[in-house]
């Protein structure tokens, strides 16, 4: 980032990161353009050739995005998952070996899956809030280290630095999925990352209308293998309409999460003094057991809050099910307040097995906490919990 600006100011482009320097466009204009002319026959140097490969619209997000997450580079991709696979596929070859956390968003994890299954990549999942777990599970053929933190959906927290210098001592690409924190709250590549991935489609759009990903990196190399991957091989950037998207997105995300992180930290207490609930899982809770390195780490506890009720599978179903102000829907991070039953939903692509090993029971729901007022929101939570 950029020390002559705070993140507000770079968010609504104080550093003249915009597209057209002739036009002083205040928003950016979306170039649809899919092909560009020439001067000479022949692959220019310069310029703009093809937008598979670059775009004037998904340049300026792209700069303005590294400008914000203190990267050198970064690429945005056609969604949250073409950014994991794009890293994946970069890295591993087979016979190498990932050191996975154990709590990851369930297409994260199904990835690692088919991953060994058909490349026969080795997958080692460790607990990765335990910086002994993840020495213990590190080895000399580990190539990437791959945690979340925040962790989706139990909101666990894990210290990106220390793991940061793990990997580095076993020369393991370390990677940070940053999509519950987004750049405002987290800016993993300060902390030791060598690479920061985040899922656009959520609280960085933020108005859930765009399905899209980042790639973040201040490593060349790292870099220039991700392009060649992502747009060669995959062929998946982001098109201009949602860069266009991301971009207006962007302005407002440091507004946004100010009101998503009050109005979670309210939702968070009143459903850990509802009798009604078991567990709570916040951040921003002193009581969590990641706080005081959420609150090191982190300058913003975020919008997500998952919890346990007290009651079964069929209880915590009914109770998404009937919950008013809050969408019952996949998804997270836009301005409009979500729910869902992880074990049927997001994580329904894991076996029961797997879910059990990772922690997500038949009684857990998630909240994406949004901008309705909160007082609306615990209106909302209380009918729904005294109806079960
Ligand atoms: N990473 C995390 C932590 C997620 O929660 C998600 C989706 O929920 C993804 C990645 C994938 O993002 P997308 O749905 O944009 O592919």
């Amino acid at each position: 980032m950029t020390d002559d600006y705070d993140f507000e100011s770079l968010a609504v482009g104080a550093a003249g990161d915009g597209p057209s320097p002739n036009t002083k466009d205040v928003a950016s204009p979306i170039h649809l353009s899919a092909t560009f002319g020439l001067d000479s026959a022949g692959y220019p140097e310069e310029g703009y050739t093809y937008s598979r490969f670059a775009n004037p619209t998904r340049d300026a997000l792209q700069d303005r995005l590294a400008n914000l997450s203190n990267a050198t580079h970064t690429l945005a991709t056609a969604s949250g998952m073409a950014t994991i696979s794009t890293v994946c596929l970069s890295l591993l070859r087979p016979g190498d070996r990932v050191v996975a956390s154990d709590s990851l968003f369930g297409g994260t994890t199904t990835l690692f899956e088919e991953l060994a299954d058909r490349f026969g990549v080795e997958v080692s999942y460790a607990d990765a809030t335990d910086r002994d777990a993840v020495a213990d599970a590190l080895d000399a053929s580990t190539e990437l280290v791959w945690i979340e933190s925040p962790t989706n959906p139990l909101l666990k927290v894990c210290d990106v630095e220390a793991l940061g210098d793990l990997a580095a001592e076993h020369d393991a690409t370390f990677a940070v999925d940053n999509t519950f924190a987004t750049p405002y709250g987290q800016r993993p590549l300060e902390l030791g990352a060598d690479v920061s991935v985040y899922s656009t489609t959520k609280f960085v759009n933020g108005h859930s209308d765009s399905v899209g990903g980042v790639i973040a990196t201040a490593d060349e190399d790292l870099h220039e293998e991700f392009e060649f991957v992502l747009q060669d091989l995959i062929g998946a950037p982001l098109s201009p309409f949602d860069s266009y998207l991301v971009l207006r997105g962007l302005k407002t995300l440091p507004a946004r999460l100010s009101v998503h992180e009050a109005n979670a930290t309210r939702v968070a207490e009143f459903l850990a003094d509802h009798d009604a609930v078991e567990t709570v899982n916040y951040p921003g809770l002193a009581s969590h057991p990641g706080h005081d390195l959420a609150a090191s780490q982190m300058s913003n506890f975020g919008g997500m809050v998952s919890f346990e009720i007290d009651g079964d599978a069929a209880e915590a179903r009914a109770f998404v099910e009937d919950l008013d102000v809050f969408n019952l829907a996949f998804s997270l991070g836009g301005v409009e307040s979500l729910v869902e039953h992880t074990a049927s939903m997001s994580a329904a692509t894991l076996s029961p097995e797997e879910r059990a090993e990772a922690g997500i029971s038949e009684s857990l729901v998630r909240l994406s906490v949004g901008l309705e007022s909160a007082e609306d929101q615990i209106d909302a939570l209380d009918a729904s919990l005294e109806r079960i």
